[in-house]
């Protein structure tokens, strides 16, 4: 299929070896959740980019992108596979994340996981704030400003962590991450998510298509799953795994490989763009090939934005 093949044009810094070259970016995120770009910023630079067939809106825990994200599909001609990311939990060992497309938001289960899951979210962070603000000063209306679309943002630790750099006291987000927002610091409380096998039923009832995001990333998974692990969700209606992300590891991504052909899951990948800022993720780093999304779509309760 030629994927290995070298061209000179090809910069893609994150590309990872084997990745299809040309196809879907199927995760992404914007200021609806944690990205820094609006999602016509999105559409706008994916139509620049000419590898790219389409893109996915995937932020987490959230649709709220989708009204803004299909306008700018529309006006710039690219396509748009509409979804999410939903952090659940598994066992209490290790959160996973869940990438969801062409579901429909309306369904009142997987509606109702999403507005608990950003209201336990919301009291979280805004305890963590109450914390943080008798040593630093930022003030819960600080974090809030930090949020690119208030109230409608799934709100968490990098807003808390953009304030901080507002007000002075770390120098970038990432600082912040390492030090006062981190999951070791005394202001750090954890998240109750909704476990794997609740999310993907609740997928599967509103008609959506899931995969697991970055499952071979020794970075994001505090455990990383095993074979029997994604074995189960396959037998409860797991569709695809994201093998190529720029954080699995190479032994990884040929392990999920071979699980995906055992299991016969759908290989899918993404750049886990967040927008120009702050991450070196580049909109369509890594792909989905074409035909995997034309599988998708034929498994999704809605249509593709054309
Ligand atoms: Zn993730
Ligand atoms: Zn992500």
């Amino acid at each position: 299929m030629g994927a290995m093949e070298k061209t000179g044009k090809d910069v893609r810094a994150g590309a990872v070896c084997g990745a299809p070259r040309t196809g879907w970016d199927l995760h992404c995120h914007t200021v609806f959740s944690d990205g820094k770009a609006s999602p016509a910023q999105m559409l706008g630079q994916a139509r620049a980019l000419p590898d790219l067939t389409g893109v996915a809106i995937t932020d987490h825990d959230s649709t709220a992108g989708w009204p803004q994200a299909q306008q700018a599909a529309r006006a710039t001609g690219v396509p748009l596979v509409r979804g999410a990311e939903i952090t659940s939990d598994w066992k209490n060992r290790t959160s996973v994340h869940l990438l969801a497309w062409l579901f429909d938001p309306s369904e009142p289960t997987l509606a109702g996981l999403f507005a608990r899951t950003r209201a336990e979210r919301v009291e979280r962070t805004r305890r963590m704030v109450e914390a943080i603000s008798h040593d630093y000063p930022i003030t819960w209306e600080d974090v809030l400003a930090q949020a690119g679309t208030a109230g409608l943002t799934t709100i968490g630790r990098p807003h808390i962590a953009d304030a901080l750099v507002a007000a002075g006291v770390v120098r970038t987000r990432s600082e912040a991450f390492a030090t006062i927002v981190s999951g070791s610091s005394k202001y750090y409380l954890p998240v109750r998510s909704p476990e794997v096998t609740e999310v993907i039923a609740a997928v599967k009832a509103a008609g959506g298509v899931i995969g697991i995001a970055h499952a071979a990333s020794p970075t994001r998974n505090a455990v990383i799953l095993t074979d029997d692990d994604i074995a189960f969700f396959a037998s409860r209606g797991l569709d695809a795994l994201e093998v190529w992300h720029r954080e699995n590891t190479a032994e990884g991504r040929a392990r999920l490989l071979r699980l995906a052909d055992r299991l016969g899951l759908l290989v899918t990948g993404g750049s886990d763009w967040h927008g120009t800022d702050g991450k070196p993720n580049r909109l369509g780093e890594n792909l989905t090939a074409d035909d995997v999304v034309e599988q998708i779509e034929e498994r999704g309760a809605i249509a593709i934005v054309r």
